[in-house]
Order: C-alpha cells, then sequence, then structure tokens
C-alpha cells in the first residue's frame, strides 16, 4: 500500500483562488491587469533580485558563412554570470534596421541546437537578425556535473542544479532566464542591424517556455511563437512533476494559468503551435490546450484581433514541427 499525496495537490490546484486570473472587459482594463501581473510574476520569480552587470560584451568570431554573418558573442547578464549566443546577420552583415528574431532553445541542448535544427540559418538569409543564446545551465553554461563534449552530455541540463540551489532565494529558472533574454534586448536594440520595433521570439518546448514568459513580461517581444509550451498547468505541472525543474515557479499555482500568460501577450501576434501526441499536455491531451487558448483568445478580442493568435495543431508529439511560421513572421515582423 503507498499513501500519496498528488491527488492532494491536484484537487488543491482547483481549490485555490488564482489571483490574477485575467478577467478584463475593456482594452484599458487589460493594460492595468497586464501591468500588475507583470509585477507579481517579477516578484515570484525572483527577477527583481536580480543585479544589473556594467554593459560588457564582446565579440569573439565573426565567419562569413553563404549568405549570413556569423558572430560568436559574450555578454556578462548580472556581474559575473556570462552568457554566450550566436548572432547571424543577413548578407555580408551591413545591413541595418533588420527586423529581428530570438530563439531561445529547449530543457536538451543549447544554442547550437537551436541554430542548426530549426529556422534560424533560413530567417538570416531572408533578411532578419537571429540571435541564439544558451540559457543559465544550458549549453556552455552548464555546471560541472554536466559539462563534457559527448552527445549525450551535450543534451544535458543544470536545471535542476540550478534550481534547487537558487530556490533558497525565492528564484527560479524561468525568472532568470527572462532576466538574460531581457539584458540580451538592451545590448542588441543599440545595434543599427536590429530595428528595436520589429523583435520577435520563437521557441520550442523549453524554448517555448522562454518565449511565452519572456513576450508576457517584455513588449519590446512584437512577435511571439510557442511550440511544445502551452498547456494547462494542472495536467501538465501538477499531475506531471516530473518534468523538468525549470517549470516550476514559487507561487504560481496561486497567481494564473497558462492561458492568462498568453492574455498578457495580446494584442502582439502570437502563434501557438500544440502536437496531437504531446506527452507534456497530460492525459486529457489537447483537451488541456484548447481552453488555455481561448482563455488569450478573449484578451485579443478586447482589440478585434482575434486573427493575431494563430493555434496551430500537428499530428506529431513533443516536437517543433514550424509550419505557417516564417509566413506568420513576414506578415506580423
Ligand atoms: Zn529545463
Amino acid at each position: 500500500m503507498y499513501y500519496t499525496c498528488k491527488e492532494y495537490y491536484e484537487k488543491k490546484f482547483d481549490s485555490v483562488k488564482r489571483e490574477y486570473t485575467f478577467t478584463a472587459d475593456t482594452q484599458e482594463a487589460h493594460q492595468a491587469w497586464k501591468k500588475a501581473a507583470r509585477e507579481r510574476l517579477i516578484e515570484i520569480t525572483g527577477m527583481n533580485q536580480c543585479v544589473r552587470a556594467e554593459a560588457q560584451a564582446e565579440c569573439k568570431e565573426s565567419t562569413q558563412m553563404d549568405g549570413y554573418v556569423e558572430e560568436y558573442w559574450l555578454m556578462q547578464t548580472e556581474p559575473g554570470v556570462t552568457m554566450p549566443f550566436y548572432f547571424l546577420k543577413p548578407g555580408n552583415g551591413e545591413a541595418k534596421n533588420c527586423p529581428t528574431m530570438v530563439n531561445p532553445h529547449g530543457h536538451g541542448g543549447g544554442k547550437e541546437k537551436t541554430f542548426r535544427d530549426w529556422f534560424a540559418v533560413d530567417l538570416a538569409k531572408k533578411g532578419y537578425c537571429v540571435v541564439c543564446p544558451d540559457a543559465r545551465g544550458s549549453g556552455e553554461r552548464r555546471e560541472q556535473w554536466q559539462q563534457g563534449d559527448e552527445a549525450e552530455k551535450l543534451r544535458m541540463n543544470s536545471h535542476r542544479e540550478i534550481q534547487q540551489m537558487i530556490l533558497g532565494f525565492g528564484q527560479c529558472m524561468a525568472g532568470l532566464a527572462v532576466w538574460d533574454l531581457m539584458r540580451l534586448l538592451d545590448l542588441i536594440c543599440t545595434w543599427d542591424c536590429v530595428d528595436e520595433n520589429r523583435i520577435g521570439c520563437a521557441g520550442m518546448s523549453g524554448g517555448g517556455q522562454q518565449t511565452v514568459w519572456f513576450a508576457a513580461l517584455d513588449d519590446r517581444i512584437k512577435v511571439a511563437i510557442t511550440s511544445g509550451y502551452f498547456y494547462g498547468f494542472k495536467d501538465s505541472l501538477v499531475s506531471l512533476p516530473g518534468n523538468c525543474a525549470c517549470n516550476f515557479v514559487p507561487n504560481m499555482w496561486r497567481t494564473m494559468d497558462m492561458g492568462d500568460m498568453g492574455a498578457m501577450i495580446a494584442p502582439r501576434p502570437f502563434f501557438v503551435e500544440s502536437g496531437e501526441k504531446d506527452h507534456l499536455e497530460g492525459a486529457r491531451g489537447l483537451e488541456n490546450v484548447y481552453p488555455q487558448v481561448q482563455t488569450a483568445k478573449k484578451a485579443f478580442a478586447l482589440y478585434g484581433a482575434e486573427e493575431k493568435l494563430v493555434h496551430s495543431i500537428h499530428d506529431g508529439g513533443h516536437e517543433w514541427r514550424g509550419n505557417g511560421m516564417l509566413d506568420f513572421i513576414d506578415r506580423n515582423l
């Protein structure tokens, strides 16, 4: 016989009040709610404890590729915290005011995976600047236990180690990832090649998570694309608590659900890709996705912008298909 407590917490999720549930019925009320919700998210993630570094960034390598320039950069996001990233520029690298996409990666692998497996190079060849950073605990930012160049080690991350280390400070991985992405935007928005009014963000899985959080918290993101990360928290994270540690935010179940985060992105164009068989959606599959999309859609409707929220469903599992995404970016950025 086992006496488990998961069922107790699943019931508790239903009984607690989520204080920042989206209920606004005017644009003004939506904006006021978004501002208050942002403040609360910044508080519960512990982002308010992050420390700005002196602006420090250095381009270590620049290579002319076929149709784009690939640069490798190091920057400080907090004093002594270094974030490496690739920056792709179209053509010979001399174009100015380009639309720009941020591509955060998922839980397995780092920035190399993002720009090899997805559409970073396609975008650069089409005239976009593209930035692919390593999140804390991934790629070149893995802690000592996961470091190494073997294929198996390259897929590993230190999200659990870092999450457990920072929990005692009242911080969490989601907040630190967004902090780093914000500092990355501070930097690239000063560059001539980047049009600061045309910046988007796209990611899969953990990268989809970073995208939703980043776009919800920062209006500089004008277009957001998330794949493999948009589902109700209860089925996906309370009933599946073995998911990557970076998913968990103190007090989140008392703050809002995923659809409310989508509502924070409205009316900025938002593309959600879901796989019919994505196990991370939980036992009910897409039934745990539709209500969240509906919540977000109500916020878009306040602006007459329902068509700016696209829900694209494919027949696969937890995977990036990208159907329609390039068009969506071209149309909206
Ligand atoms: Zn993770």
